[in-house]
């Protein structure tokens, strides 16, 4: 018995090559056959395009292809938002999350099982990391959002569950699946991957991912002391080397950053802070968004208050920085940012 060839992690160029090779034939065929299935779902040795006489070969081809997809293990809905669970062969769960919004429906995709990077005021931080997850697992919650779920998926974001930059190569070839025309085609501008500052991964991501796929930064603090607090990165990365990185980011004419900002009462919300963090972004292209903290099932955090956001944001912009604040829809469902991961534990087969 054969192993199949996974389709998931594949662009249409790899997989027509890998075909060929396996079967000394049938690129052409391949190449089509994998058209119809990402940009459709759906895909039969019946399609129209194929003559009589090559029914035989995109059997074969069909044959040795692997086109499985996870299970879905859960999927909770509140108000427009929708978050669901898809368990893969090793019993393993990513969550992903489905966030109407007014530029068209947003993908929250997951990179890795739980996460390493230990952010204070984050759910998937409390699990550790379980594993990274393929390319083709990541491609994967896609294709089940748009096929399955028949979602009008607009815009990708990779803030989901783990630090896409330590899970670099893989997430960087699903980026190319994503993208590639002959598949799903998501156009590069609309895809954004958050860190929470790898240094490395921002320098990588600058030479090796295309410059329109756009990145975002957790900065979440004003200076290192705070930031220490919050999150480990900042220890071996500190605020210096993640500006001195993105400087060299944003050197590119086409290229801007968003600063993500975890608004949280008495710890970073003051307006000294807003002060302050204006000041680190100094001489950046960039733009702020601020979250308000979500309350956590076993946080020690509190959200700020009301009024706190509207003059943190105010002075941001006083300082001539775009600043949009970003609402928590999904909140209840724990889909929400930095809330992903808790609500049922990932199992182990
Ligand atoms: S906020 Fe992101 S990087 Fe930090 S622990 Fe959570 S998932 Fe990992």
């Amino acid at each position: 018995m054969f192993s199949k060839l996974p389709i998931f992690c594949h662009t249409q160029r790899s997989f027509g090559r890998a075909i060929a090779e396996l079967l000394g034939k049938g690129e052409r065929h391949a190449r089509q056959l994998y058209a119809d299935w990402f940009r459709s779902g759906e895909i039969s040795c019946n399609a129209e395009w194929i003559e009589p006489q090559a029914k035989e070969l995109v059997q074969k081809i069909l044959d040795r292809v692997d086109f499985s997809l996870p299970l879905l293990s859960a999927l909770k809905e509140e108000g427009a938002a929708q978050k669901f669970l898809l368990k893969f062969s090793d019993g393993r769960e990513s969550e992903t999350v489905v966030i109407p919004m007014r530029s068209g429906t947003t993908l929250c995709v997951s990179s890795q099982v739980g996460c390493k990077m230990g952010c204070a005021f984050c759910e998937t931080a409390k699990m550790g990391l379980i594993r990274s997850l393929t390319a083709g697992e990541i491609v994967a919650q896609v294709f089940y959002a748009l096929h399955i779920l028949k979602k009008p998926v607009r815009n990708l974001v990779f803030m989901g569950m783990g630090e896409p930059f330590d899970n670099f190569d893989q997430v960087a070839q699903a980026i190319k699946v994503l993208t590639d025309p002959a598949g799903m085609g998501f156009g590069p501008s609309r895809i954004t991957v958050s860190t929470s500052g790898h240094v490395e991964g921002i320098l990588r991501f600058m030479e090796e991912v295309d410059p329109a796929v756009n990145l975002a930064v957790s900065v979440n603090a004003p200076n290192d002391l705070v930031r220490k607090k919050l999150m480990p990165v900042n220890r071996r990365w500190d605020m210096a080397a993640l500006k001195e990185a993105l400087l060299r980011y944003t050197a590119h004419p086409r290229r801007e950053i968003f600063a993500e900002y975890v608004l949280i009462k008495g710890i970073n919300d003051s307006l000294e802070a807003a002060d302050e963090l204006a000041h680190y972004l100094e001489g950046l292209r960039v733009r702020v968004n601020l979250i308000p903290y979500n309350p956590q099932s076993r946080g020690v955090f509190q959200p700020p208050e009301e009024e706190g956001i509207d003059a943190f944001a105010q002075k941001l912009r006083d300082r001539g920085y775009q600043t949009y604040l970003r609402t928590a829809k999904g909140q209840r469902i724990m889909a929400a940012c930095g809330q992903l991961g808790i609500a049922k534990l990932r199992s182990t087969s």
